[in-house]
């Protein structure tokens, strides 16, 4: 059988299909330039596994206290390697990115100490584990302060405000590289650069965290090439190439993971307890994988940004644009329009492709959300997923896809979902 028909097969008409191949003939010098950055990256990815002579001895499980696991250590040693950092916490202890940016902020902050963001408010769970939105155990309640910047209306860093924002107390610089949820555009390594470099000059000592979640592997460098303390992230997004099923990790100065690993385990403790449980292989062949299912996700973020420009929707990063994560946003100017897409995505899905997603109350929203995700790993959103508040400009954002050609089809069948409801003309 061929793939038009397997296509069709599956809902996907040939005048789709044939929009598709259109517009992906202009995007050869684009998906060149994303197959470049990939085969750099994962040329890093193998030096780095070379250079500590990762062997097969290294996948075994441990149990208990999980003291001398070479396994674990040296997984962290590739990584910090990677990131070109001294040292890494990479755990399935650490249980999602908001708890990773916690333990990284909790462990390098002290009563009396204060918090800056420079780039607007920050990813909706941190506001709540900062204070922002009260909560037990927030940082507020432990007596940290926080103080933010916001950036100017056309996105850039406000140097005055910044400027007027750190003081003698200001102890950590908090960045978050990936728009996440906003409207803002996304940070360049180079960018977030900068604006380290200013800090750092205004205060030497201040301590510079990049919250890396969706970025990793989308550029030649990472955040801690350009002068941040600590890069935090994810392992259920980008470094965990789908492969990993929980997880974590802080790559940083020795000074600043060391208090990371002391907050995460105990006082004394720090990296020498933390038993792996059999999920080394997970872990050193998604970090593997990355760098190729990053390009995948990237391709289909620029093939979805094509696509829709083309039929007249405002897409955020625009078709043309640079990337610096893997999150595509698509104006859709309507709930039901929302629902279609999401409903493509959901009937791409290889696990869950015959439920029908709907718009529900989530905690932390003030609207309904919408979500798509046939995830072989709950909730990774580096695999095919879509989700989005239900207001206006009635966005979904896009992001992931383990191989490109799924992230092509379910770009595709979001597309004819549009179009059977008339909501989108071919
Ligand atoms: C996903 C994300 C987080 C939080 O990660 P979780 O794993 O969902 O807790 C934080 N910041 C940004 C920018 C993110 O994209």
């Amino acid at each position: 059988m061929d793939l038009l028909t397997t296509y069709e097969q599956m809902g996907l008409s040939r005048e789709v299909c044939r929009r598709g191949e259109a517009v992906l003939e202009t995007l050869r010098d684009r998906f060149d330039a994303i197959d470049r950055t990939a085969e750099a990256n994962q040329a890093k990815v193998l030096l780095a596994m070379q250079k500590n002579r990762v062997g097969a001895n290294h996948f075994a499980a441990t149990t208990g206290y999980g003291y001398d696991d070479d396994g674990r250590d040296r997984l962290e040693r590739v990584y910090a390697d990677v990131f070109h950092t001294e040292a890494a916490l990479v755990r399935p202890q650490i249980t999602c990115g908001t708890h990773a940016l916690t333990v990284a902020l909790s462990a390098n902050l002290l009563p009396g100490d204060e918090l800056l963001s420079p780039v607007g408010l920050p990813y909706d769970t941190l506001q709540e584990v900062i204070g922002i939105r009260p909560s037990l155990c927030s940082l507020a309640e432990y007596g940290v302060r926080y103080r933010q910047a916001d950036l100017k209306s056309d996105g850039s860093f406000d140097y005055d405000a910044i400027r007027a924002a750190i003081t003698p107390k200001t102890r950590l610089v908090t960045i978050q590289r990936s728009k996440g949820y906003a409207t803002r555009p996304s940070f360049s390594v180079a960018q977030i650069g900068e604006l380290i470099a200013f800090c750092k000059k205004i205060k030497p000592d201040v301590v510079c965290m990049v919250d890396n979640c969706y970025g990793e592997f989308v550029d030649l460098v990472e955040p801690s090439d350009v002068g941040a303390d600590m890069v935090v992230g994810s392992l259920i997004k980008n470094p965990g190439g789908g492969l990993a099923p929980i997880g974590g990790y802080i790559c940083g100065t020795r000074a600043c993971v060391d208090r990371c690993a002391y907050r995460l385990s105990a006082p004394g403790l720090g990296q020498e307890v933390g038993a792996n449980l059999g999920i080394l292989p997970a872990f050193y062949q998604g970090f593997f994988l990355a760098p190729t299912v990053v390009a995948g996700a990237l391709k289909g973020a620029v093939f979805a940004a094509s696509l829709y420009e083309g039929l007249g929707f405002r897409c955020v990063p625009s078709a043309s644009e640079a990337r610096s994560d893997i999150i595509q946003a698509v104006e859709l100017g309507s709930e039901e329009a929302m629902c279609a897409f999401c409903a493509g995505i959901q009937a791409a899905a290889p696990v869950d492709s015959f439920a029908a997603p709907i718009p529900g109350d989530m905690p932390g929203y003030d609207s309904q959300v919408i979500m798509a995700a046939g995830a072989f790993v709950q909730g990774s959103s580096i695999e095919l997923s879509a989700d989005g508040p239900i207001r206006p400009p009635y966005a979904v954002y896009f992001q992931g896809g383990l191989t490109w050609n799924h992230a092509k089809l379910g770009v595709l069948l979001s597309l004819q979902k549009l179009a059977d409801k008339g909501l989108a003309k071919l």
